[in-house]
């Protein structure tokens, strides 16, 4: 089955729209907020679109899919800034290292070391946030919200990752404002700059609750094949 082919320029500018618009109504800067495009599951040919409409921001949630996509891209778009907004293991933390410039989901202390050993390794050093389980999920990655100021004192302080910010995945069944105004808090509390929350179902509101980025894939490169997996 083949998925329609969205009209990548007119999704990226309703998409930039409804953010200045959820920013302005809040009372924000639209220019604080960046529009993270998850271009997973799409092929390089989407991606190439967007950044041919002039957009540079993109996220990925795994490895191998963004390293066969990404390098050639970046030849030609060398000021694209790729994120990692998927579950990473410690054994891929080189490829992660080499290939991202935010790495969107550092959750435990055995990825937080390996992580840090490849930064010195490669001399490279993407910034770092750290993923809060706002709705303490079983089967979710993250640190528990209780957790997250020692965990977030530990990376920065005791491992010295390069920690800018958290990012969250709410539960799909809840009501979302609860976890970012959490998630916010813990940014704020913690003097972390990025709060990455918000994506195709709920990004206005993650604007409104203070977001500074947040990461939308379907509403603009159309609904994937298979279900996201986070
Ligand atoms: C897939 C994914 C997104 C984007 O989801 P959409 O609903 O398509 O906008 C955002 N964040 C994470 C962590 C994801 O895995």
């Amino acid at each position: 089955m083949t998925t329609a082919r969205p009209d990548i320029v007119g999704t990226l500018a309703a998409v930039q729209n409804s953010i200045a618009a959820a920013a302005r109504e809040a009372g924000r800067d639209p220019a604080e907020v960046t529009l993270v495009a998850v271009a997973k599951t799409h092929g390089a040919d989407r991606a190439e679109a967007a950044l041919a409409a002039g957009h540079r921001v993109f996220g990925e949630n795994r490895v191998q899919e963004a390293q066969g996509k990404w390098p050639a891209l970046r030849e030609r778009y060398p000021d694209l800034e790729l994120h990692l907004i998927g579950p990473l293991q410690s054994n891929k933390a080189a490829d992660a290292v080499a290939l991202f410039d935010v790495i969107e989901t550092v959750d435990r202390p055995k990825l937080a070391a390996a992580l840090a050993k490849e930064m010195d390794r490669q001399n490279r050093r993407p910034s770092c946030l750290i993923q809060v389980n706002t709705g303490e999920e079983p089967q979710k990655a993250g640190v528990p919200p209780a957790e997250a100021d020692a965990f977030i004192a530990h990376c920065r302080d005791a491992v010295g990752l390069p920690v800018t910010g958290v990012m969250c995945i709410p539960p799909f069944e809840d009501e979302p404002s609860p976890h970012f105004a959490l998630l916010r808090e813990i940014a704020r509390r913690n003097d972390l700059p990025m709060v990455s929350m918000g994506m195709s179902g709920d990004y206005p509101i993650a604007v409104q609750q203070g977001a500074t980025h947040v990461r939308v894939g379907s509403a603009i490169f159309g609904e994937r094949p298979t279900p996201p997996k986070s």
